[in-house]
């Protein structure tokens, strides 16, 4: 397995491979602070950390200005102050599958780099490649923890983690935020009468549905089987209804092919708001009881617990 990294440098315009010989650093302490600088690389799988580590570690032998990493999927992370003069690194690793990007690195400063720098600076590149890489995979890892493998939503842990910190900021920011609890309904019968795969691909298709009404900023989840939680930050009771009947309408237009057929379903939405005393599960449980209610009314509508007292009833078009 070969490890390179790329270089492509400006305004520098360097293109070097690492050569000890032309290091203007005595060549057994430059192996010492590599080797220190490995060691103190393994300390931590947190990228962020990782890259620290190592911008500290190489700007006691090289003056930089700022670092600018970016992941292979365009995630930026900043250190120190970026400045006009800039050498671009291409990281990547060959393995026999391939070539394994993971990422870029700019360095800059007010002063052109000097080739005996470059040099340097490619030196200490080698030992960040395996550490970078696991730490990009324990990224995946923790997203992939965090993902409902069936649909590409958040997972019920997801929306634990989620919640907590959303209600963090809208009370901090004395914000609105809303829940939305969304359930197919009968969906049993879809199960039984065109079979589990059918009811998955129903399931994939509502979850896109949602996320398709939904604004970028929502946060949409699956909370179990044909039931979805959708966190609508800087939204109050009546934002939150409007929204709820707008992905209910969506959902009752769908169509999912299945062999000869074309399934149709219908889902009921409860919405609360938060007020001043609720935490998570207070929350939930409100946005959850006006779901119930929209069952027990006949399903396929929207009920907002907070506008409880002139409940909508609109048992619709299907
Ligand atoms: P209601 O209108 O009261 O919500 O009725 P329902 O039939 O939707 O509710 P119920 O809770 O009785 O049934 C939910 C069904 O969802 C039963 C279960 O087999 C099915 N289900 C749960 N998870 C999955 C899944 O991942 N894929 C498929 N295809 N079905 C699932
Ligand atoms: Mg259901
Ligand atoms: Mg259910």
């Amino acid at each position: 397995m070969v490890t390179s990294v790329q270089i492509s440098s400006r305004p520098n315009k360097a293109k070097e491979v690492i050569a000890p010989s032309r290091i203007a650093v005595p060549q057994q302490d430059l192996s010492d602070e590599l080797f220190r600088l490995t060691q103190r690389l393994q300390t931590s799988l947190e990228l962020e950390q990782v890259l620290e580590i190592f911008f500290q570690q190489l700007q006691q032998h090289v003056n930089i200005g700022g670092m600018v990493y970016t992941s292979p999927c365009k995630q930026h992370i900043k250190l120190g102050r970026p400045n006009i003069h800039h050498v671009d690194y291409q990281l990547s690793r060959q393995t026999a599958e391939g070539d394994d990007g993971l990422g870029s690195i700019v360095f800059s400063r007010a002063k052109r780099f000097a080739e005996h720098e470059l040099i340097l600076i490619e030196s200490f590149l080698g030992p960040l490649i395996y550490p970078l890489r696991n730490s990009l995979l324990y990224r995946q890892a923790l997203a992939a923890a965090m993902c409902d493998p069936l649909t590409q939503t958040g997972n019920r842990a997801a929306m634990s983690n989620a919640l907590q910190r959303e209600i963090q900021l809208a009370n901090r920011y004395q914000q609105a935020l809303s829940m939305m609890v969304i359930d197919i309904d009968h969906f049993k019968s879809v199960n039984d009468n065109y079979g589990h795969a059918a009811g998955d691909d129903v399931i994939c298709n509502v979850a896109k549905a949602i996320t398709t009404v939904c604004r970028e900023t929502d946060l949409t989840f699956r909370f179990g089987g044909e039931e979805f939680v959708v966190l609508l930050n800087k939204t109050d009771a009546a934002g939150a209804r409007v929204i709820a009947e707008r992905v209910r309408r969506h959902i009752a237009s769908l169509n999912t092919q299945s062999d000869q057929h074309a399934i149709s379903v219908t889902a009921s939405i409860g919405t609360a708001e938060l007020n001043q005393d609720d935490n998570g599960e207070s929350l939930f449980e409100r946005a959850d009881s006006a779901l119930y209610k929209a069952k027990q009314q006949g399903r396929n509508q929207v009920v907002s617990y907070d506008l409880m007292d002139n409940v909508q009833h609109s048992l619709l078009e299907m």
